[in-house]
């Protein structure tokens, strides 16, 4: 009976856990004003480098970087479950040429949602651990390749080099580096800005995924060795080296705050309320302080 009652739970937990995975893959885009439209359409970055813009994880998903040439279109990922068509159709709008590669920066559903579509005509690359959390989380379009600490695509006399730094926003992250057009797409390592609908975007350091709130300032130092003065963040505007180094600053500060905070007898329970970040422009949310915490007294 115990058993019986066991199972029947179990195979309910099933079918919403599989009814819900379905509604997720089957989500209609949303409806956007004509304002918030045209704040996503397709703009040059630099010659043969455009930006599909994203501003957010729930309404226009991560920044796409389409990188053309004579033979083909490198894009840096490729947002929700529903926007192949959207992606394909603003890069058709700059180019005849086919999508022949995916890069992803890492598994969110706002960054490798669509990879499915997209791996029928185009091969999709990714960091292991990227798609061994694509694999955990159930999302479909779990890439072909993958790759440890680097690797790189060359395509119509373009490169564009997918690098692994460390931890930080996920332990799947990839940097993509332009090296000929000094340029970068951080994924979410580095994000700025508002979202859509006006809130303030903050940093988010996803332990459920191996991400690193302590890691995070090392994986930036990473990136900043790098020749590049335009950074295309995971979310937000087209910015420079000096934004990602002041970015890499402010994390430094709050764990340094959280650090200090426990020297002086700092609970996890009141953490939250004696680590202030307001003068960051970071809403942080008390979790966050507090998954910081636990990171730091775990060491
Ligand atoms: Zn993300």
């Amino acid at each position: 009976m115990r058993n019986l009652k066991r199972i029947g739970s179990l195979s309910l937990l099933i079918l919403i856990g599989t009814v819900l995975v379905v509604a997720g893959r089957q989500r209609q885009p949303p409806t956007l004003t004509p304002e918030q439209l045209a704040r996503l359409q397709i703009e040059q970055v630099k010659d043969g480098l455009y930006v599909i813009p994203g501003f957010d994880g729930s309404l226009s998903g991560g920044n796409v970087a389409v990188r053309v040439t004579d033979n083909g279109v490198i894009i840096v990922d490729d947002k929700f479950v529903y926007s192949h068509e959207f992606i394909t159709a603003q890069v058709r709008s700059v180019t005849n040429q086919p999508i022949k590669y995916v890069l992803n920066t890492h598994h969110h559903s706002d960054h490798a949602g669509s990879n499915a579509d997209f791996m029928a005509d185009a091969e999709v690359i990714a960091h292991k651990n990227a798609r061994a959390n694509i694999v955990r989380n159930n999302q479909p379009g779990a890439p072909r390749i993958i790759f440890a600490d680097e690797t790189a695509v060359y395509l119509g006399g373009a490169e564009a080099r997918a690098i692994h730094f460390g931890r930080g926003h996920t332990n799947g992250d990839a940097i993509i580096y332009f090296p000929d057009l000094r340029t970068v797409h951080t994924g979410d390592l580095f994000i700025f800005g508002d979202r859509l609908d006006g809130s303030t975007l903050a940093p988010f350091w996803d332990f459920g995924n191996g991400g690193s709130a302590a890691e995070w300032p090392a994986t930036l130092n990473g990136l900043l060795e790098l020749d590049f003065d335009t950074v295309i963040p995971g979310h937000g505007p087209v910015l420079t080296k000096d934004d990602v180094r002041e970015f890499r600053n402010k994390i430094e500060i709050v764990l340094d705050r959280v650090r200090a905070q426990i020297d002086a007898g700092a609970t996890r329970d009141n953490i939250a309320s004696r680590v202030d970040t307001n003068d960051l422009g970071w809403p942080l949310a008390p979790v966050r302080i507090q998954d910081v915490y636990d990171e730091l007294t775990a060491q």
